[in-house]
């Protein structure tokens, strides 16, 4: 069954510094490197190095970045699925200093612009829908809708959509952060019963190092995660959300989809960088089997 992963993408531009600057001041950069990035894509990614078979939706503008962005997914995902818009391919300049303190900056044009209503693959009966929080949240909550009505299921990270409107999803992964804002609550455990009594079925929070907790039919189960040497943290929550997608779109039960994703995201964490840290085909296999 196809996993469907609508939503973003961008060219990140990341400098390397020793401290972030000061408003009014300038720094040099130690280095820095040009990459694709943005949720949707890191997701759908990392889902497709799980051996699903993926549908990635998600917006660029007509120009000299989305050739860049093209060139960078193929290979990895089939590219039918990208629509160009009337606006710039959004981009992203992130700021890393040597602690790993980071700012990120983005312009989000095509993503606020893209509705992908029109498109016609959708997912159906027996498909899977992944979305972020990077589409506007109209346009999400009723993507999420027209699956569920056409008998998919629904998966949704709702970063960064913020803590004001939460579409309903059959599974709801959040991190620890989030999963306090949308609920009211620290304690994972109940945030997560807060949230599936909002509508969602099952939910997983992501705990950073401590893995990952799912509510699955009103249990919660900890999913702890490997003891690494962690040197990145950043994307190991979309590497971790792709990869749990990917296997459930390959019919694996939930529980063993998030612990597949648990031990991917840690492989995630020791390496540099959001899509370069994911883990490839082979490695992930490897976690599977
Ligand atoms: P990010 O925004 O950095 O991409 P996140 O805040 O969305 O991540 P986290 O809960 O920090 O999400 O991490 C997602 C998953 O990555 C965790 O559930 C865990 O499986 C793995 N992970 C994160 N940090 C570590 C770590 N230090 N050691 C092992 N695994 C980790």
């Amino acid at each position: 069954m196809a996993l469907h992963v609508v939503g973003n993408v961008c060219v990140d531009d990341t400098f390397y510094v020793d401290r972030l600057p000061r408003p009014g001041e300038t720094v040099n950069a130690v280095a820095s490197a040009r990459g694709v990035g943005g949720k949707g894509a890191n997701q759908a990614v990392a889902a497709a190095r799980s051996g699903a078979e993926v549908v990635f939706r998600a917006a660029l503008g007509a120009d000299a970045d989305a050739g860049f962005v093209r060139a960078a997914l193929a290979g990895e995902l089939p590219l039918d699925g990208l629509a160009v818009l009337d606006t710039p391919t959004d981009r992203s300049t992130i700021l890393v200093d040597r602690t790993g303190e980071n700012i990120v900056v983005t312009a989000a044009a095509s993503a606020m612009a893209f509705d992908p209503a029109g498109f016609p693959v959708r997912p159906g009966r027996g498909d899977y829908l992944l979305m972020q929080g990077n589409l506007r949240a109209d346009v999400t909550g009723a993507c999420l809708k027209r699956a569920k009505d056409r008998g998919a299921v629904t998966l949704l990270n709702p970063s960064p959509l913020g803590s004001t409107a939460l579409p309903t999803a059959d599974v709801v992964i959040v991190n620890a952060v989030e999963a306090e804002a949308l609920a009211g609550c620290t304690d994972p455990a109940e945030a997560a019963h807060r949230l599936s009594r909002d509508g969602a079925a099952s939910v997983v929070v992501t705990l950073g190092a401590e893995g990952a907790l799912l509510l699955e039919r009103g249990e919660p189960r900890l999913l702890p995660a490997p003891r690494v040497v962690a040197v990145d943290t950043s994307g190991a929550g979309d590497v971790f959300a792709g990869v749990l997608s990917g296997c459930l779109a390959r019919g694996l039960p939930l529980f063993d989809a998030v612990a597949i994703g648990v031990r991917a995201a840690a492989v995630a964490v020791t390496r540099r960088g959001t899509l370069a840290a994911c883990p490839s085909r082979p490695e992930i296999a490897g976690l599977i089997n």
